[in-house]
């Protein structure tokens, strides 16, 4: 099981395969990353998992940490949640019950589908937005690096997240509340383990947001399981063991526009690929949506099929959810008045300032003013060769102190231009 810290991300750097090629860079969204003697390392209060790095990275250097599949072993009774993507990875299928029940036969003791959950979520959020109008628009919550992306960058857009937990969580605390009635056993005997599309959730488990304690205990890779369950499928096809939950709702969940599309309006908006989401939510900012009454975010392009823990291309995965769904019922799992325990968030998401220069204003008005003052003299090219994504990121890191103006290159070439000709008139 994976072991945690303050600031634990899954997204880590293998730093014997980094070549310092500063790819990566450049396409972190929060400008986490730096490249300094050759290496690259992330700002562990900066990065959000996007997993855009792991993406980028031609040296396969940069890597999501999540649990070996024999997490199952420690525990006496185990739950696979399987995330909604999940079911677009694979060819041909027509029964979501063959994938549940392989889980079974892999060695999973039940599975409760996140799906499933996801249509529990898409009710309680239409009758949110209907009682809360005022608040609008809402913005979608399930994508954690969304989540975190609005903590450290867009205060003033916390309040616009809709407050609920995100099916992965509903989901974990149903399964648990039924293996434990089923079975008798204790919590802690218990293990609820999520398939997981990307790095961003396995984060959300080991260091959640708006909640204590995840009652996820272990996050394994789509693509690890992937492999381990198809040679089970076959076994599974005269089966006939009904154990799907969800109907078109939930596992439209999977890729991008599914969650907006479950609340039944039209006035929403659906954007996926964290430059589009940061360009939205910057838009937003700036009061360019206010007549609109959600907005559905998705770090990854294509949404949770374009996790970088999935097998298929994230386009092939949605046409396949698109098949699958075709005869379902439009949703199998419904509230019929119960009231949904942790369907909120334990507590408010609070804005995280980790951009900010100084501790108090006027500590950061000096930073400021010198940070101006060292781009005066830096070349503005945002070249990255100094190892910080653009001129502005180094002359902050220079004012933090964990950087020095010679670490341009352009600085550095004249300087020892102006030494040389210095020395020449000696
Ligand atoms: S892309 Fe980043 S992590 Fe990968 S080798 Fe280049 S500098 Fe290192
Ligand atoms: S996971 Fe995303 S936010 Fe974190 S370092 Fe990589 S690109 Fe930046």
């Amino acid at each position: 099981m994976i072991t945690t810290d303050t600031f634990f991300h899954s997204v880590t750097l293998d730093a014997d395969l980094c070549k310092g090629c500063i790819n990566c860079i450049k396409r972190c969204p929060t400008q986490a990353i730096r490249v300094r003697n050759g290496k690259a390392s992330i700002i562990k209060e900066f990065c959000i998992d996007c997993g855009e790095c792991i993406r980028v990275c031609p040296h396969h250097a940069k890597k999501a940490t999540y649990d070996s599949p024999d997490i199952i072993e420690k525990f006496e009774y185990t739950v696979a949640l399987p995330a909604p993507s999940f079911y677009g990875q694979f060819n041909n299928l027509d029964d979501i019950n063959i994938i549940l029940r392989a889980l079974k036969l892999m060695g999973f003791d039940d599975v409760y589908e996140v799906s499933g959950a996801a249509e529990m979520v898409s009710e309680m959020s239409r009758s949110y937005i209907e009682q809360h109008k005022d608040k609008k628009p809402f913005i979608s919550s399930a994508c954690p690096s969304v989540v975190r992306l609005i903590r450290v960058r867009f205060p003033n857009l916390i309040e616009h997240l809709i407050p609920f937990n995100a099916p992965i969580d509903l989901a974990a605390s149903q399964a648990r509340k039924k293996a434990m009635l089923e079975t008798g056993l204790p919590s802690e005997k218990i293990g609820i383990i999520f398939i997981s599309p990307c790095p961003a959730k396995v984060t959300s488990v080991y260091s959640p947001i708006g909640n204590d304690k995840s009652e996820i205990d272990g996050v394994v890779a789509i693509k690890d399981i992937y492999t381990k369950i198809l040679p089970f499928m076959k076994q599974t096809q005269d089966d006939t063991e009904e154990l799907s939950i969800s109907g078109k709702i939930g596992i439209s969940w999977g890729g991008s526009g599914g969650e907006a599309g479950g609340l039944l309006i039209d006035n929403y908006l659906a954007a996926d690929g964290i430059e589009n989401v940061i360009k939205v939510l910057e838009d937003l900012e700036d009061q360019r949506f206010s007549d609109l009454d959600f907005i559905e975010l998705n770090a990854c392009s294509g949404g949770c099929v374009g996790g970088v823990l999935q097998v298929e291309n994230p386009y092939v995965a949605k046409a396949k959810l698109k098949r699958l769904r075709k005869y379902l019922p439009v949703a199998r799992t419904h509230l019929r008045g119960q009231v949904v325990e942790k369907a909120f968030w334990d507590n408010e998401i609070e804005y995280q300032p980790v951009f900010k220069l100084g501790s108090n204003m006027i500590e950061s008005m000096e930073m400021m003013a010198k940070v101006d003052d060292i781009c005066s003299r830096l070349p503005g090219l945002d070249c990255g060769s100094c190892g910080a994504p653009t001129c502005k990121a180094l002359a902050e890191d220079v004012v933090r102190g964990v950087a020095q103006e010679k670490d341009c290159i352009h600085l550095l070439r004249e300087y020892i231009h102006k030494l040389s000709d210095d020395l020449n008139k000696i």
